[in-house]
């Protein structure tokens, strides 16, 4: 069977991602609703361009209660003049604005999961056609896409860049030489659990240099993410030759980054109990084979044992469930391990 020939995207940037100079504007998307019947999305996008050379997209907010992407890149996007620019930046501080407007992982709209909405539809859902524009009118753009995550309200993470194990080893080194750019406190290979529909994964498949991170989570940012963030950001487009500032206050930090593995699906546990958790491990702390992460005590009385839940495999904490009450399924604990 032939394939169909897709529609045109009906996003509209207000934007010339063509023209030199500072730009800023919105991507708008028509979305007809009770309150507005000629209504739109508009999601806030910047576009620094000073003459030929290369392309960065730089996304937070991808999901909408992950907030150290929004914050380094809003600020990033109020102060980035284009004489410090060999080349293009665009930034997009919320990406699913809908989402991030609302403070939750999907959107109000359409219950959309933007990271798992990829490629994405141009008659689809708002999600699915915000997924689509990214696709394939401003991944095209780019030649280092950098998306900025943290754990939002149910997840918190030790802060660290990310990149995925690639088919293609010269993009993957690339890839992690921006993560190693980046110079977050950790620095991870990283392996997904549901990589279908990810943004990850149509950057990945376009060519693109592609670094990720997990700065944080519990539904806010702290001093030191938001830092971490605003760093890294700077020192990735620096990496890439599109920032010209010399090393200034904002650089690299002198500590090295420690990397970290995850290398089989050991390194996640998952509940299979529902109630009240009680950590055993912080974040960042070492843990070792047979180690208690956590226990789950059940709640509805008192006198029953609480469920342990023990490390596959030796490294450090790397992530933990956020909220105090637990539901089986959940993700309870992530253990990255340490690269000698
Ligand atoms: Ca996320």
């Amino acid at each position: 069977m032939a394939p169909v020939a897709l529609a045109p995207s009906p996003m509209t940037p207000t934007v010339d991602f063509d023209r030199d100079g500072v730009q800023h504007g919105f991507l708008r998307l028509p979305y007809s609703r009770d309150d507005s019947a000629w209504g739109s999305v508009m999601i806030p996008v910047t576009v620094v361009r000073n003459g030929s050379g290369p392309t960065a997209l730089l996304t937070g907010a991808n999901h909408g209660d992950e907030y150290e992407g929004a914050v380094a890149l809003f600020d990033l996007a109020r102060t980035l003049t284009a004489d410090r620019v060999a080349g293009r930046v665009i930034i997009v501080p919320a990406m699913n604005y809908p989402a991030f407007q609302a403070g939750t992982r999907t959107s109000p709209i359409d219950k959309g999961n933007l990271n798992r909405s990829f490629p994405g539809r141009p008659d689809g859902t708002v999600t699915q056609k915000i997924a689509d524009y990214f696709t394939r009118e401003l991944l095209p753009l780019a030649d280092l896409v950098m998306d900025i995550h943290s754990g939002g309200r149910t997840l918190d993470f030790v802060p660290f860049a990310a990149a995925h194990i690639l088919p293609d080893k010269d993009q993957e080194a690339r890839c992690f030489a921006a993560v190693a750019a980046f110079a977050a406190p950790f620095s991870m290979r990283m392996l997904e659990i549901d990589a279908v529909g990810m943004y990850d994964t149509a950057a990945e498949e376009q060519g693109k240099v592609f670094v990720t991170t997990e700065l944080g989570g519990g539904g806010t940012a702290r001093a030191e993410t938001i830092a971490i963030a605003k760093r890294g950001v700077r020192n990735v487009l620096r990496h890439a030759g599109i920032l010209k500032d010399g090393a200034s206050g904002d650089g690299r930090p002198a500590e090295a980054s420690r990397w970290l593995d995850m290398p089989s699906a050991d390194c996640f546990r998952f509940a299979e109990d529902s109630g009240l958790i009680e950590p055993c491990v912080d974040l960042g702390q070492p843990v070792r084979k047979g180690d208690l992460l956590a226990r789950i005590h059940p709640i509805g009385r008192t006198g029953l044992a609480p469920a342990e839940y023990r490390a596959a495999l030796d490294g450090i904490l790397a992530a933990r469930h956020f909220p105090g009450l637990v539901k089986a399924g959940d993700c309870i604990a992530v253990v990255g391990t340490v690269e000698s």
